[in-house]
């Protein structure tokens, strides 16, 4: 590793940890990342970073932008925690399930991001090197929003290149694809009425929502295997001696194929259409988002994947060890045994199907983009999950990020100082453009 980044890192990993352990105490939701998103921006802007907020509309958007000059290198960061997912950092289950938690890890994710981002400012300012580095604080990724509406607002364009990451249960150059994904809120409108006296002359929205879901619950059969449905309903009625005039359900629809998933979202709209012609009840559709497929980049996956082999993979303690055994069998999931991965995939030239979606994909499409996975949590532990929320909060969980701050910064450094290298990331995007 470059001795500047590595000595960076050396002196100041105490105080990436603790931002990330504050982001964790925080657990902000989507769109309500104030303060996690102020304490990156803080963290940045004592490296000299200049931040503009309040990007794409949303007042916890940020880009923070330190140097001058080409390559133009951006470090993407989320910091939203998930409803439901809150959880101590105890091996057992601890949580409050009205509150929220980190059950995606994007403390770390956050927090590692900016601390790839102030490595590599150091490491240029050291060596009087040119070249802009931009961290975007994407808030929102959890609806898969944040970086869509940055997007809208122009953000990434800049870039020469993007570099992200997230914490799994392996290390791996991103050589995933996601699945596509369209968001969808379907909004029914019926009549109020008085559901003991006057039932017959109410018409009712949360009918139409309940039999819209049994019919894509029937549809779902007829869909290729590989498609995802789920829901869940924003406005369900307020009481029961009140027939609903208005209801709400949210659909995430997902496959890896966008020409696959624009049949079955317009078959789930037809469904809805259905439910109102049998409840007299109208309803509009509002597409929040509409996702894009993963573009990998193959220069990239491999570069990173030589970086990752170069950097020693983080050491674990007995303790921690033991720690990941009990809350393995806690968690209670089929594959978890508590064994944390001390191993690099190394890639395979097949881009590995995951189950999820990110915004981050969208990304990808206008700018060449690299992302790795580190080891956060032990094998066969689900993000989403409280077990995910505990590992997210734990020393695993800041040697992981701290793995992935090193792999990013130098592979920023790399792309800053290596012109040929650069020049054949774009190459490598300008191919997937023109196949
Ligand atoms: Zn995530």
């Amino acid at each position: 590793m470059e001795l500047e980044i590595s000595r960076w890192f050396k002196d100041n990993s105490d105080e990436i940890a603790e931002i990330s352990e504050r982001i964790f105490n925080l657990a902000e939701a989507a769109y309500e990342e104030h303060n996690s998103s102020k304490t990156i921006a803080d963290y940045l802007a004592s490296y000299g970073f200049k931040t503009e907020s309040g990007i794409g509309g949303m007042p916890t958007a940020f880009r923070s932008r330190w140097g001058k000059g080409k390559p133009v290198i951006g470090f993407l960061g989320e910091y939203d925690a998930l409803p439901g997912l809150n959880q101590g950092r105890e091996p057992y289950y601890t949580g409050d399930k009205s509150r929220n938690g980190h059950g995606c890890g994007h403390n770390l994710l956050g927090a590692g991001s900016a601390a790839a981002a102030a490595a590599l400012a150091r490491a240029l300012e050291a060596q009087g090197r040119q070249g802009t580095i931009v961290y975007y604080g994407c808030p929102a990724e959890e609806t898969l929003e944040g970086k869509i509406k940055m997007m809208e607002a122009g953000c990434f364009k800049e870039l020469d290149a993007a570099l992200s990451w997230h914490p799994l249960d392996c290390n791996m150059a991103g050589e995933a694809k996601y699945q596509v994904m369209d968001s969808i809120e379907f909004a029914f409108t019926g009549v109020y009425a008085h559901a003991a006296v006057e039932p017959h002359l109410g018409r009712s929205a949360l009918d139409a929502c309940e039999l819209m879901n049994v019919g894509v619950n029937y549809l779902r059969e007829h869909v290729p295997d590989d498609v995802r449905m789920h829901y869940c309903y924003l406005n369900a009625g307020e009481k029961p001696n009140i027939v609903p005039g208005y209801a709400r359900v949210l659909y995430y629809i997902r496959n890896k194929d966008r020409r696959v998933l624009d049949d079955v979202t317009a078959r789930v709209t037809k469904v809805a259409e259905g439910a109102a012609l049998m409840t007299g009840t109208e309803v509009s559709a509002r597409v929040r988002i509409r996702g894009s497929e993963t573009i990998l980049n193959n220069k990239l996956i491999q570069h990173l994947y030589e970086i990752m082999t170069q950097i020693d993979i983080p050491e674990y303690t007995d303790e921690e060890k033991e720690f990941m055994k009990v809350l393995a069998k806690n968690a209670g999931l089929p594959a978890a045994a508590g064994e944390l991965c001390r191993e690099i995939n190394p890639p395979t030239g097949k881009p590995v199907d995951i189950g999820g979606s990110t915004d981050l994909s969208s990304v990808s499409q206008i700018v060449p983009t690299g992302f790795i996975f580190t080891s956060c949590l032990p094998k066969g532990v689900s993000l989403h999950h409280w077990a995910c929320t505990a590992c997210a909060g734990s020393s695993v969980g800041n040697k992981g990020m701290l793995y992935a701050a090193k792999v990013l910064a130098q592979c920023g450094y790399d792309l800053i100082a290596d012109e040929a290298l650069l020049e054949q990331v774009k190459k490598a995007y300008l191919e997937t453009q023109e196949g």
